[in-house]
């Protein structure tokens, strides 16, 4: 591994290290397990076999053919600016364009098909940002790195940005309650992105920035109330399978009730659940990797509340009496 890479990857192992020891300290939801739902998809299937594979889509696929073709990278746009320059040019620009494409999936009922799954997990973490769709990360990330290729830009602004990325996609979904203050108008961070993955009408359009949170501020979008969201993921039932939520996209069906026809998909479907059992039944102390249900106290999304922030039209909230009449409880969950 060449040395800037080491240290990338050293970089991100610590960060992970200090996001997860804090959200144990202050955590902005109580009570959600490290092992939470989705964990082992996100972590094997998103984040190390998508992510490995993808890597080579992108790059020996499409952006090194492409480079072949056009000839770019010998115009050496950029070759000649420091490296902090490069980086700072394409995390700007690139996170630019994520704020307008991140708008347009969510006003595109097509393209929210490639985002959905980035939604879909009701218990947001360190390590949520790694669901996304395939597709949407082969448009994002060839978008992002074939102009550092195409540009002429260092070979370690790559591995640079990636890590920036990585950084980043961590601090914006960590369940730390951070406070920002001031600070929230320019660095994106989870006191605003998490409130983009609550299942609450008002934010549905709501908080789209990634790394820069000026972009919300600037175009209108931002959304910072001073309370917690009440309800988390999509309003409607997703697939928790990291094949089935890719079929899902194309054509919609219900995973449980394909679960309980077809035996041939309940022997795939449950495969992970009964490998975990049989290792947990043989050491009794890993019953942790589990997880454990948290309680979802609302159904329905819960209404805009906020003057004339009603998007189109949702469901109206059926909380059970009691949690209504003590939302503060909810929020402790
Ligand atoms: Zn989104
Ligand atoms: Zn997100």
């Amino acid at each position: 591994m060449p040395k800037v890479e080491l240290i990338t990857t050293a970089i991100l192992l610590v960060w992970v290290a200090i996001v997860i020891t804090l959200e144990r300290i202050i955590p902005y939801r109580k009570g959600l397990p490290f092992f939470r739902e989705g964990f082992w998809t996100d972590l094997v299937l998103y984040t190390f076999v998508q992510s490995f594979a993808l890597k080579i889509i992108i790059f020996d696929y499409i952006i090194q053919p492409l480079d072949q073709h056009f000839g770019f990278s010998k115009l050496h746009f950029v070759t000649g600016w420091p490296i902090w320059g490069q980086v700072l040019f394409f995390v700007v620009t690139h996170d630019f364009y994520i704020y307008w494409f991140h708008r347009f999936q969510h006003s595109s009922p097509l393209f929210w098909r490639t985002h959905e799954a980035h939604h879909s997990g009701k218990q947001v973490d360190w390590l949520a940002g790694s669901r996304s769709h395939a597709l949407e990360i082969i448009i994002n990330q060839t978008i992002e790195f074939a102009p550092i290729i195409l540009l002429g830009a260092d070979p370690m602004v790559v591995p640079i940005k990636a890590c920036i990325d990585a950084v980043w996609g961590i601090w914006i979904h960590c369940n730390i309650d951070v406070r920002s203050g001031r600070l929230q108008y320019f660095i994106n961070g989870p006191e605003m992105h998490l409130w983009h993955h609550a299942d609450h009408e008002e934010v549905f359009y709501a908080n789209f920035s990634t790394k820069f949170a000026f972009w919300d501020w600037i175009f209108g979008t931002a959304y910072r109330p001073d309370h917690k969201p009440l309800k988390w993921g999509l309003p409607y039932a997703f697939p928790k399978d990291y094949f089935s939520q890719h079929v899902f996209s194309v054509a919609r069906f219900d995973e449980a009730e394909l679960a309980k026809r077809s035996r041939l998909f309940r022997a795939y479907h449950g495969i992970r659940g009964r490998l975990l059992t049989k290792l947990t039944d043989r050491v009794p102390a890993l019953k942790p990797l589990h997880g454990w249900p948290v309680p979802e106290p609302y159904t329905e999304t819960i209404p805009a509340q906020r003057p004339g922030g009603n998007f189109g039209a949702a469901p109206v909230a059926t909380a059970p009496a009691e949690t209504a009449s003590s939302p503060s409880a909810a929020l402790t969950r």
